[in-house]
């Protein structure tokens, strides 16, 4: 990728335990906000290995080819156990060097609620990792950052969100993301029983897409929860409609 560059500068970073958990999630918000001229990353904390289909270095491609199709600009992967990520102080700091070296003002994390452990504990770590990137005395090669805002993309957590990002215009793109992880969608032999097909997955994301778009009062749209409330200059510009 290009764009792997040591002196690349995100405005948006979306921090995930897995390859392919940004596609599920935020996808249609990083193509959003590219489509806006804004600088987005991906940081996958493991590689993987873990998964039934498909080896580490299929997914590794997999993402990149993904990572394209987002318009994000610097993608990379750490390699912490796929399926048994902690929160160490260890890997609180890799975090934070990835977060000092892109500087983000925004960082997405996945909603602390979760099915999958990884994803419940990545919420907890990338959030104190965020707070550790802004300590002087937490010293790396490069200089402190805190981001501003850490916002959680909670598409598949029961909860409701604190608003929706419009993803209309980038349903398909956003599709084509997940589906260029061939080895763990497309349809095949292995593994058949336990993975649904690629028409159910088209079907499902939709669905999700357009219930959340609906509550917002538009086609497509994705989930976010902030722990901070709103601020609002103007009555009279508060989007979504009341009755
Ligand atoms: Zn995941």
């Amino acid at each position: 990728m290009a764009a792997q560059a040591a002196d690349y500068r995100a405005d948006v970073l979306a921090i995930a335990a897995h390859r392919d958990d940004v596609e599920q999630t935020c996808g249609g918000t990083l193509l959003r906000m590219a489509a806006r001229g804004l600088r987005t990353a991906i940081l996958d904390l493991t590689q993987g290995e873990a998964g039934t289909r498909g080896s580490a270095e299929e997914r590794a491609q997999e993402a990149a080819e993904a990572a394209r199709i987002l318009g994000v600009g610097w993608r990379q992967a750490l390699s912490f156990p796929d399926g048994a990520i902690e929160n160490t102080l260890p890997n609180r700091m890799e975090i934070v060097r990835v977060l000092r070296l892109l500087k983000p003002r925004v960082v997405i994390l996945p909603y602390w609620q979760a099915r999958h452990p990884d994803h419940a504990i990545v919420a907890s770590l990338g959030y104190e990792a965020c707070f550790l990137s802004g300590l002087k005395k937490v010293e790396t090669e490069t200089e402190p950052h805190r981001p501003f805002k850490i916002v959680y993309a909670s598409l598949y957590a029961d909860v409701r969100p604190s608003f929706i990002v419009d993803i209309s215009p980038f349903i398909e793109q956003r599709l084509s993301s997940l589906m260029a992880y061939r080895s763990q969608y497309a349809n095949q032999a292995t593994g058949g029983g336990l993975f649904v097909p690629e028409e159910e997955i088209r079907e499902r994301t939709l669905a999700e897409a357009r219930h959340y778009g609906l509550l917002a009062g538009v086609k497509y749209g994705e989930p976010f929860v902030q722990k901070e409330v709103g601020l609002v200059d103007d009555l009279t510009l508060i989007p979504v409609q009341s009755i």
